[in-house]
């Protein structure tokens, strides 16, 4: 029978841990904050933004949201992003995505300060991940990496393949698998006999965006499935009724890998707060 690489029940307990780190930071007279910038009003990122403020508040840190319109422009973001910067109290500083076309989402991510950028997403962050020195990296991916540890999935010398290559997840992803020594095969959109190269997988990673694009027939027996997708109708991006069985052990969706990303941005804040505040 398959293992339930369960998030959810991991969330809580890394939330209880980090709620224990927190109170040795207040207990000193400090208040760290975490900041959260949303650009307009989709429903989807309003929702994303209230589950990540609550968890905030849940561990002791307290959230600030900079709500900015639709038509908000990139230098307007820049100069509040500024401010923040320079806020001592402001340990964590995140832009939900996605965010309207016409705004410079890059220029926005590059310009947190590293210490800050707990949400992992700016190049000096992932360039520092990549070469896996200690940084900042995408929730997500980082999400993935510590269900994998949490739960003491062997990676070293496994056989991986991510299938997705974003910024925020598949690409961070695959060098976080490669850094603790799997071999790697990232697989995209033009990537050619997709099912061949999955069905030879140890550890496969679904980062795609398409619901059950992944085929229980393609998952070899006893493989690790980490289903990173979250699609309309509470579904991943693997056929995960019929592939779980075949597994060894698999992230179910939901209650899998989504509920963890919101613990890791937690703990990167609590990681900057101590380094702000307890000079760890
Ligand atoms: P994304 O930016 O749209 O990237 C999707 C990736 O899948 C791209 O690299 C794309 O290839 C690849 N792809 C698309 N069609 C393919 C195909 N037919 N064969 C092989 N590869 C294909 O998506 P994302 O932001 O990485 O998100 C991926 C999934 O994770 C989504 O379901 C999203 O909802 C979920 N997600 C979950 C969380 C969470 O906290 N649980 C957080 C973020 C995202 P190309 O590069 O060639 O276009």
């Amino acid at each position: 029978m398959a293992q339930i690489l369960d998030g959810k029940t991991l969330s809580k307990e890394i939330e209880a841990e980090l709620t224990e780190r927190v109170k040795k930071i207040t207990a000193k007279g400090h208040s760290p904050k975490l900041a959260i910038m949303i650009v307009g009003n989709d429903y989807a990122s309003q929702t994303y933004v209230k589950m990540k403020m609550n968890a905030s508040k849940r561990i002791g840190v307290e959230p600030i949201e900079f709500h900015f319109d639709e038509t908000a422009t990139t230098e307007q973001i820049l100069k509040t992003l500024k401010e923040l910067n320079n806020d001592k109290n402001v340990v964590g500083i995140m832009l939900q995505h996605p965010i309207p076309k016409h705004i410079d989402e890059r220029k926005i991510d590059d310009s947190i300060l590293p210490s800050k950028d707990v949400d992992g997403l700016n190049s000096a962050s992932f360039g520092a991940m990549a070469l896996g020195l200690t940084a900042f990296a995408p929730a997500t991916a980082l999400s993935i990496m510590t269900i994998l540890h949490r739960y003491k999935i062997q990676i070293e010398g496994k056989y991986a393949v991510v299938i997705g290559r974003s910024a925020i997840l598949g690409k961070p992803v695959s060098l976080m698998l490669l850094n603790d020594n799997a071999t790697v095969t990232i697989c995209h959109s033009k990537t050619v006999n997709l099912p061949e190269i999955v069905s030879q997988a140890d550890i496969v990673v679904a980062a795609v965006g398409k619901p059950k694009f992944v085929k229980a027939e393609w998952i070899k027996k006893g493989a690790v499935i980490i289903d990173a997708g979250y699609n309309e109708g509470n579904v991943g991006d693997v056929d995960l009724f019929n592939a779980a069985e075949i597994s060894s052990a698999y992230t179910p969706v939901p209650g899998g890998v989504g509920p963890m990303t919101i613990a890791m941005l937690l703990e990167q804040t609590v990681i900057a707060a101590e380094k702000e505040f307890l000079n760890k």
